[in-house]
C-alpha cells in the first residue's frame, strides 16, 4: 500500500499522488467543507451579513459549482446554510441576554441578604427541624470491608450516639 493523503476538512483519505490530490483540492465538496470549517470560527453575524451584502452567484445556485469558489465575489449562500447561520445568531443573542440577566441578579446580593434578614426577624422564614439538628458526618463503609465478619472497631464508623455527644468545631 502506498502513501495515503488524509484531508482533515473532508475527513477522507485517498491514495496520494499529484493528480488525486489536485482533483480533490479543486473539488466542490472539498472547497465547501474548507469554507464551512473556517466560517465556523468566524462570528456568524458577520458571515451572514457578509453573504447577504453580496449578490447571489448565478453559477453556483443553478449548477452547484462555481469556478471561483472561495474567491467568488458573489454569494454562495444556500437556503440551508442561511437558516443555520440565522439560528446561530439567534442562539448567541439569547445567550448574551441570559448573561446580562444573570449579571443583574449578581449586582444586588446585599439587597437580597437584607431582605432575607428582615423576613427572618419577622419570623417569615421557616427554619425546618432538620436544619436545626447538628449535621452528623456520614460514613460509608466500602463493600469489601462490610463483608468482613467481626471487623475490628477501628475500621468501623463511630456509633451515632457517640457522634451526637461530640462538639464539632468549625475549621477556619
Ligand atoms: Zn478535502
Ligand atoms: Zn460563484
Amino acid at each position: 500500500m502506498g502513501r495515503r493523503y488524509y484531508c482533515d476538512y473532508c475527513d477522507k483519505s485517498f491514495a496520494d499522488n499529484p493528480t488525486h490530490r489536485k482533483n480533490h483540492l479543486k473539488g466542490v465538496q472539498h472547497q465547501r467543507n474548507k469554507k464551512a470549517h473556517y466560517d465556523s470560527f468566524r462570528n456568524p453575524e458577520i458571515v451572514l451579513q457578509d453573504e447577504l451584502s453580496k449578490r447571489p452567484c448565478k453559477n453556483f445556485l443553478s449548477s452547484g459549482t462555481c469556478n471561483f469558489m472561495d474567491n467568488c465575489k458573489f454569494s454562495h449562500l444556500t437556503d440551508k446554510r442561511r437558516t443555520e447561520l440565522e439560528k446561530l445568531v439567534e442562539e448567541k443573542q439569547r445567550a448574551k441576554e441570559q448573561k446580562k440577566r444573570n449579571l443583574e441578579d449578581d449586582e444586588a446580593p446585599d439587597k437580597k441578604l437584607s431582605e432575607w434578614l428582615s423576613k427572618r426577624l419577622k419570623g417569615e422564614v421557616k427554619v425546618n427541624e432538620e436544619e436545626k439538628a447538628p449535621l452528623l458526618p456520614v460514613y460509608e463503609i466500602p463493600p469489601h470491608v462490610a463483608q468482613i465478619p467481626n471487623p475490628p472497631p477501628s475500621i468501623l464508623p463511630p456509633p451515632q450516639d457517640v457522634l451526637r455527644g461530640l462538639n464539632f468545631v468549625d475549621w477556619g
